[in-house]
């Protein structure tokens, strides 16, 4: 039998798997020698209070159950036969990724195309870049195999309502080796250590299945011929050297190919302007923020992890929140062409480093700023596009970022120096407050006195405020659908993922992207109509 309880633990009883046991059986009225096996189904802490607890929903199994848990069932990817049908993916970030397992899954055959290299040569690319201060606009952090999650901090959480889609990717990461724990986890994530020895076993079972991986492989255009009902069908792809791939696309390029994606628009693409957020990396010393979330002067202790946090308020009716928080981790130069400043935060699986970080953004709209209304759809990518302009100007045209102690910025006066920072390529003193437009600075400066009132402590000059976080999601959609997933002007075009505007993160994009191979295989006849997931989008900030 098996059966939950409920347990409410100091952060020491739940880090000792016999006083969980002990709790659990007495908690169940059971004896010890009747527990065959204890697990964890979910584990959350407890912070509000002084007394930090560990809540956890612990599942125990006695007679003739010998394990707590039902073990997994890997998903079986077998090999293709040859007729299988071809779907070509552009781009192999998680939306990509998960659609090329689903495609699997479904029989058909995956061609993964990536403008960027493999996790191992991006990551010398990367290197490269914080040793030379040059951008290889193919590999970065942004483009390459995983794409942008697979230098993060790998949180898995995702606002999507679909408990099974979620379920299911988070059960085919530990299939290809994540912890199990990220199961239980009220707060799951995988590390930038780890994320990419997961992305490479994916790509493995692709080709060992049949399916295809290119890298270094730009898709330019699309294949498009009119049909009888006056709209268009997407046949195929044009590569960036000439070559021409049929099949149906998955569009998944993420948010930073704006080359693509101004591409597609001259064909006549229908796109629309999507609101996102911006604003600056915030960076504190990691045993701060431990002090103030964990309410003691001692930090978080042996027990407990590197403490998080998340703000969110309303400043002159937008949202100003904390976003992407990295406890324990490193600011990064996440821009994808040179001439650009952009930044971002990852960390390693243990958060141990000597910082914490978060992206501190306001949200912003389309008609925010009219006099970038002129350029329509691309109203708010000119905008992203010209501040990240504006800030490398202002670090002298290097990778350097400009930075402002927290205080200073709140105050909107300069830093005479910075404190030591993570952000590897180094960071200027430098006027982000007015290299801001007003209308995300002034928000800032009013929301970090919020948080700085709720906190107190958090609005402190130890912490330094770095521009610029730009990319935080796509600041345009491509229409689609909601039940074929394609593209409204478009046959066989299914926009997918983060950069087509319906997905925020790591697991978002990878449910939407099994979910327009599921209307595919659905067009198709490869599967029923009740048998597929639901095509239910998944918009909005997920991390
Ligand atoms: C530093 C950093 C940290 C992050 N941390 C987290 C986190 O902790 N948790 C989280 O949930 N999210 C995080 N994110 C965001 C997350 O990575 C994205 O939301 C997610 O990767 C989006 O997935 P996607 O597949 O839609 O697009 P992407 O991951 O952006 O993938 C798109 C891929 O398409 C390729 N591509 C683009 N154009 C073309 C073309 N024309 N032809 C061929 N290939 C093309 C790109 O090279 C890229 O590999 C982070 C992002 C960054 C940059």
């Amino acid at each position: 039998m098996r059966e939950t309880t409920e347990l409410r633990l100091t952060p020491q009883e739940a880090a000792d798997p016999a006083e969980i046991r002990r709790v659990a059986a007495r908690s169940l009225g059971l004896s010890a020698e009747r527990v065959n096996d204890v697990r964890i189904a979910r584990r959350s802490i407890d912070a509000r209070k002084k007394d930090i607890l560990v809540n956890l929903t612990v599942s125990v199994a006695t007679g003739d159950d010998l394990t707590a848990l039902p073990p997994l069932t890997p998903v079986e990817f077998h090999t293709l036969p040859e007729e299988a049908p071809v779907v070509l993916i552009v781009g192999a970030g998680p939306a990509g990724l998960f659609a090329a397992l689903r495609a699997l899954e479904h029989g058909m055959r995956p061609v993964l195309l990536e403008r960027g290299h493999d996790v191992d040569t991006r990551r010398i690319d990367i290197a490269e870049m914080s040793r030379n201060g040059e951008v290889n606009p193919e590999s970065n952090y942004c483009f390459g195999e995983g794409g942008a999650g697979t230098f993060s901090d790998g949180k898995l959480y995702t606002r999507s309502k679909k408990r099974g889609d979620n379920d299911a990717v988070m059960q085919l990461l530990v299939q290809f080796g994540a912890k199990e724990e990220i199961l239980c986890d009220s707060h799951p994530h995988i590390g930038s250590d780890l994320l990419p020895h997961i992305i490479k076993r994916i790509r493995e079972k692709i080709i060992e299945c049949g399916g295809e991986v290119r890298f270094a492989t730009c898709a330019d255009s699309l294949i498009l011929t009119d049909t009888a009902d006056g709209k268009r069908r997407a046949e195929g792809v044009v590569l960036a050297g000439g070559e021409r791939l049929y099949g149906p696309v998955i569009l998944a390029t993420g948010h930073s190919a704006r080359d693509t994606i101004r591409r597609l628009h001259a064909q006549g693409v229908e796109m629309e302007a999507k609101g996102f957020a911006m604003g600056v990396r915030l960076e504190h010393p990691a045993s701060l923020i431990d002090r103030l979330q964990y309410h003691s002067p001692d930090g978080k202790g042996k027990y407990l992890p590197t403490a998080e946090y998340n703000y969110v308020t309303q400043v002159d009716g937008r949202g100003v929140y904390s976003f992407c928080m990295c406890p324990g981790g490193v600011v990064v130069p996440a821009m994808s062409a040179p001439g650009e400043s952009v930044v971002n935060g990852m960390s390693a699986s243990a958060r141990g480093g000597r910082w914490s970080n978060s992206g501190m953004v306001v949200e912003i709209r389309p008609g925010d700023y009219p006099e970038y209304e002129r350029y329509g759809v691309f109203q708010l990518l000119e905008l992203q596009a010209d501040l990240e302009r504006r800030f490398f100007r202002a670090a002298a045209d290097t990778l350097k970022a400009p930075a402002q102690r927290m205080t200073d910025f709140v105050a909107g006066r300069p830093s005479t120096d910075l404190p030591a920072s993570s952000y590897p390529a180094g960071l200027v003193p430098g006027r982000v407050d007015r290299l801001l437009p007003p209308g995300i600075a002034g928000r800032l400066q009013k929301g970090f006195r919020t948080f700085g009132f709720k906190s107190k402590g958090f609005l402190t000059s130890e912490a330094t405020v770095i521009g610029l976080e730009s990319r935080t999601s796509s600041p345009v959609r491509l229409p689609r659908d909601r039940e074929t997933m394609q593209h409204i002007g478009i046959a066989g075009l299914y926009p997918a993922g983060e950069g087509a505007g319906y997905a925020g993160g790591i697991i978002s994009a990878a449910i939407d992207g099994r979910r327009c191979i599921d209307a595919l295989a659905r067009s198709m006849g490869i599967v029923a109509e009740d048998t597929a997931a639901s095509s239910e989008a998944t918009s909005g900030i997920g991390r």
